[in-house]
């Protein structure tokens, strides 16, 4: 039988070789390829038929040598500890990759928000909260929307925290609304920085995106606007996909004539179905969920979750495609990385490529510490400068050293935290 996917040690993998090549110390990297703090628990909630419901709950604090861990929570019915320790190490290169001052951490919780209600989902945020409310804080660990929660999610958290520490902290966590403590252009944050790291590898590839088409996987957050701004840039979104509540299937929408980011927002549900009649009555075909990787497109984004692109799909990817853009964390396989590698396709690595949220999450504690709030434009240009210099640094040296760009990203990210983790005299 084969070995069921285990994020986590894939990104032990991922870690271990960029260790290996950087001839790191064995402490430092016994240090780095584990979580430094756990916390596992258990999250009793009233249902609203008067029964009760025990949750489990984590959160993974994977480094805080270059400041306050940072990282979303996520709800999903199949969260299991090594998917949460994986994404808190990921979160770490990603801070350090685009140099914001703050380390890596997850959390998540066992949860199919699709079947809650609003007040149950209300009290697995507030239960979250009381189990790690001494543990995190916006001077240990800063927490963010991630996979299935949202800025309603994060202010339960946040009057949860306060209410514990009788007093306001708008800067605990991130992905506030606008008006209670979050920042413009956080909602865009990630898919826009998905397509500035797009615009500039085109660029360097010398391809034209006013004549390029896209393909993406996912239709959530991140997704959502990547397809938005890669359109306002001139290039053709030719798909994107779904999750299928009712069908419990995924579904691929393609549009030979381009998809449009807000015809297809208005007719999907707030579980993040699309409405199948409406869409081919707008004029879509729908195609099975896998049906995006073998578009015939210059640019793919999978923006939906991890273990994506695996050994068995990875030879279904069209001859045209010059670039993969990870617009979600962990979507590669290592066996399909390899012969993406091998194709010579350039690949913007997830947590380059996705760092938009985290560095605008930034942003919105800077501002929460201040008290004062930023316009849209001011956000998102310090954002596209920040996308821009990490983008920068990683093809630079990439192309200095001729090495893959998932590389160049683990060298310079595990170099700062290393370093980091060397100066405080830890290891
Ligand atoms: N969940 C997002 C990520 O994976 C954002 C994290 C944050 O804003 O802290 O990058």
């Amino acid at each position: 039988m084969e070995k069921p996917f285990n994020a986590f040690e894939m990104a032990q993998k991922q870690f271990d070789a960029a260790a290996e090549k950087l001839g790191l110390d064995q402490a430092t990297r016994d240090l780095l390829r584990n979580s430094l703090r756990e916390y596992h628990f258990l999250i009793p909630v009233r249902m609203d038929d008067g029964s009760y419901k025990v949750f489990r709950g984590f959160r993974v604090q994977h480094s805080d040598a270059r400041g306050p861990c940072k990282g979303g929570i996520r709800f999903h019915p199949h969260e299991t500890v090594d998917t949460v320790r994986a994404l808190a190490m990921w979160m770490t290169w990603k801070t350090a990759v685009v140099d914001i001052p703050l380390g890596g951490g997850k959390g998540g919780v066992i949860c199919d928000p699709h079947n809650l209600s609003d007040r149950e989902q209300e009290g697995i945020c507030r239960g979250w909260v009381r189990q790690v409310a001494v543990n995190v804080g916006h001077e240990q660990d800063v927490p963010a929307p991630d996979v299935m929660t949202h800025g309603q999610h994060m202010l339960w958290m946040m009057d949860e925290f306060e209410r514990i520490r009788g007093a306001k902290y708008p800067g605990f966590i991130t992905g506030k609304p606008v008006g209670m403590g979050g920042s413009l252009g956080r909602t865009e944050a990630t898919g826009f920085g998905v397509i500035y790291t797009v615009r500039e590898a085109m660029k360097e590839l010398g391809l034209d995106i006013k004549k390029s088409i896209g393909a993406f996987q996912g239709f959530g957050n991140v997704s959502q606007y990547a397809v938005k701004l890669f359109r306002e840039y001139g290039g053709k979104p030719i798909c994107v996909s779904c999750w299928d509540q009712t069908d419990q299937t995924s579904y691929t929408f393609r549009r030979e004539s381009g998809v449009d980011p807000d015809e297809l927002m208005s007719i999907t549900d707030k579980y993040g179905t699309i409405d199948k009649a409406k869409a081919r009555k707008a004029g879509y075909e729908i195609l099975p969920g896998d049906a995006w990787i073998e578009q015939e497109a210059d640019l793919l984004v999978p923006a939906a979750l991890e273990n994506q692109i695996s050994g068995a799909n990875v030879g279904k990817i069209h001859k045209r495609v010059r670039i993969i853009a990870e617009g979600a964390n962990g979507p590669t396989t290592p066996e399909a990385d390899a012969e993406i590698h091998k194709r010579g396709i350039f690949l913007i690595p997830d947590f380059l490529c996705n760092a938009g949220g985290v560095t605008c999450s930034y942003f919105e504690q800077v501002q929460c510490n201040m008290n004062y709030f930023w316009s849209r434009e001011e956000v998102l240009s310090k954002l596209d400068e920040k996308m821009t210099a990490g983008f920068k640094a990683v093809s630079d040296l990439a192309r200095k050293k001729n090495i893959y760009m998932r590389d160049a990203a683990y060298l310079i990210a595990v170099t700062r935290v290393a370093e980091a983790s060397h100066k405080r005299g830890w290891v």
